[in-house]
């Protein structure tokens, strides 16, 4: 009772604080650790099991937050042979749990789920077995519609309680209950009333991010607030992170991604995350015709043909999944040696999600993330709706357009947990680049004007004001103005900083069928007034044309070489 509340902020912090949790000589240990050999048949705990079960065994509420593949359903399952009694389990996808309950099945542990396919007779037989208190049913998952929707289910909970059967409620994917978080479900929402209806019963949040606001939200909403909060590491050791800028034609970031592939995963499982499903399609037949065994995955597939392209990756028959998003939670397949993002993902914990799905079995894994501005654009149009949407996808592009920090001290940042760069041993892109050229402040005054100026040319040219630009047209028409001193790869860094740091801000535009996001000056530029805009780069960042020096050199009599310059016109025009 005197310290409630458990934060863990590092390795060092939660081996110390856990301690009181994670350790035998509680009344059910010897028990607990018979049950793990015998029934589960694994060898010991993993971090943060055992203290999850002594705490919900104690009949504390607890948190427990632990990486994807850590082993969050052994914090209930066991319980829920301890208690001899019913545990309810709410989770957001069936299909999930109905590979869980296979398994449960095949430990002769006696689990079902009940859902709108469920049979009348599966039924009646879950309902008598969790109001007899005598009975050997141990795991009822449900979905959260499926308890706001049910209220014969509520009732037949209600009646499991008042036998004495009821003994904990785990809540999977419990970050699904915040806002702030970057999957909140309307039906999470209802389990406000678990704390109050079931009186008494502990109740497991798990999930595998959560930042201390959505951590505070999720326990306020569960009614819950003084729930033990056990928070394992976000870091991944085994995971080696990298960006890479993407070629800015489709055809060309697709033959590289085939070729990282052959060259650097021959023969090993992977998956591709594409943002959209022609994406994914496209990408797949490229990848096939390199020699790959990829399969597409995205929602718009029919169910029976997603299940067979999951299980024929599970198997091994396809080596790499192309996949949306669609492809995720609780995908559980140890030998994933690498994930690359085709496109950059909504936020941080979306791509720490996603990207953690390799190396589960703690063997050395790759996560490479390819990055161009104009992705930014089709993500940003996306998210725009949800409440925190664009910030949290700044602070993925603040991730992977910062080529100087290391990618885990950035992802420390975002889980709010002390970091120290040597900690990442050289398993970052960044940490690898033995840079010997110093980072530098800038002055983009100049530029930034000539960026702001086209963006109001375009608006003055339409009288109604309507002549906004889109980011990709901007990239164009600033290269085009500064390719006397400029490269394109320079100007798409400065577009990016004035984003990040509100000299520029998106302006979206509602159509029927699209969002359409523009580029308008920002906050900061209305109160700028004047002097140095200063942005760090590299001293090879500072993107010097060499067309210039090259036409300086050869004069304007070299006109074979003009030809191989795109934007070489506009040189001449504005010298
Ligand atoms: P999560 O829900 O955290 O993503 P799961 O509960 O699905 O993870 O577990 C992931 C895998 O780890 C499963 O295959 C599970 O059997 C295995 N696992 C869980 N706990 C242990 C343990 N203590 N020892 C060995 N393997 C474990
Ligand atoms: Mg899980
Ligand atoms: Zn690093």
């Amino acid at each position: 009772a005197i310290e409630r509340k458990i934060e863990l902020k590092t390795h060092e912090d939660s081996d110390v604080v856990v301690d009181r949790w994670d350790r035998d000589g509680f009344s059910w240990s010897d028990e607990a650790n018979k049950i793990l050999k015998d029934r589960f048949h694994l060898e010991s705990f993993r971090p943060l099991q055992r203290a999850a079960i002594n705490a919900v065994m104690s009949k504390e509420d607890a948190v427990v937050i632990l990486s994807t593949g850590g082993g969050k359903s052994l914090c209930y399952q066991l319980p829920a042979l301890l208690t001899k009694g019913l545990t309810l389990v709410v989770s957001p996808l069936i299909s999930l749990v109905e590979d869980q309950i296979l398994q449960l099945r095949k430990l002769n542990i006696d689990a079902s789920c009940l859902n709108a396919s469920t049979s009348k007779e599966e039924t009646k037989r879950v309902e008598d077995a969790i109001t007899n208190k005598d009975s050997q049913f141990r795991l009822l998952y449900v979905t959260p519609e499926k308890l706001a929707k049910s209220k014969r289910m509520m009732n037949k909970l209600e009646k499991s309680l008042s036998v004495g059967f009821l003994k904990l409620i785990a809540i999977d994917e419990v970050h699904c209950c915040s806002q702030w978080g970057h999957d909140f479900r309307t039906d999470y929402a209802f389990l406000n009333v678990l704390k109050r209806q079931f009186k008494g019963v502990p109740i497991l949040g798990l999930t595998a991010t959560a930042t201390s606001n959505v951590l505070d939200d999720v326990k306020d909403m569960l009614g819950i607030q003084a729930a033990l909060v056990f928070r394992a590491g976000f870091n991944r050791s085994n995971l080696k992170y990298e960006v890479i800028s993407k070629k800015s034609s489709d055809e060309e970031c697709a033959e590289e991604i085939a070729h990282v592939i052959n060259t650097q995963f021959s023969g090993q499982t992977g998956i591709v995350y594409c943002l959209s499903r022609n994406d994914c399609e496209k990408m797949a037949t490229l990848l096939k015709t390199k020699g790959i065994r990829a399969k597409h995955y995205h929602a718009y597939m029919e169910p029976s043909e997603k299940s067979s392209s999951h299980q024929n990756w599970i198997s091994g028959k396809i080596q790499v999944i192309v996949a949306t998003v669609a492809f995720g939670m609780g995908i559980d397949k140890p030998d994933v040696r690498f994930v690359i993002h085709h496109t950059i993902p909504k936020s941080i914990e979306n791509y720490y999600q996603e990207s953690g799905r390799a190396g589960r079995d703690g063997l050395p894994a790759t996560c490479i993330l390819y990055f161009k501005l104009s992705d930014v654009f089709k993500q940003s149009s996306m998210v725009q709706q949800d409440r925190t949407g664009l910030s949290n996808l700044y602070n993925i592009v603040r991730y992977a357009s910062d080529s100087s920090t290391c990618r885990r001290v950035k992802m420390a940042e975002h889980f709010e947990e002390a970091w120290e760069p040597s900690w990442c041993q050289k398993q970052c892109d960044v940490c690898q680049r033995a840079t010997s050229s110093e980072l530098k402040s800038t002055d983009v005054s100049k530029e930034t004007k000539i960026a702001v100026q086209i963006i109001e040319d375009n608006l003055n040219a339409v009288k109604d004001g309507s002549g906004r630009i889109t980011g990709n047209k901007l990239l164009d028409l600033l290269s085009k103005k500064l390719a006397g001193s400029r490269n394109r790869v320079f100007c798409e860094k400065l577009i990016l900083f004035l984003l990040l740091e509100s000299y520029l801000q998106e302006d979206f535009h509602y159509t029927v069928y699209s969002v359409i996001s523009y580029v308008v000056v920002g906050s900061k530029w209305s109160v700028y007034k004047g002097g140095e805009i200063l942005m760090p780069l590299y001293s090879n960042e500072l993107g010097l044309s060499e067309t210039k020096s090259r036409k300086r050199k050869a004069g304007s009599s070299s006109n074979e070489k003009r030809v191989e310059a795109e934007d070489d016109e506009v040189v001449f025009l504005d010298d």
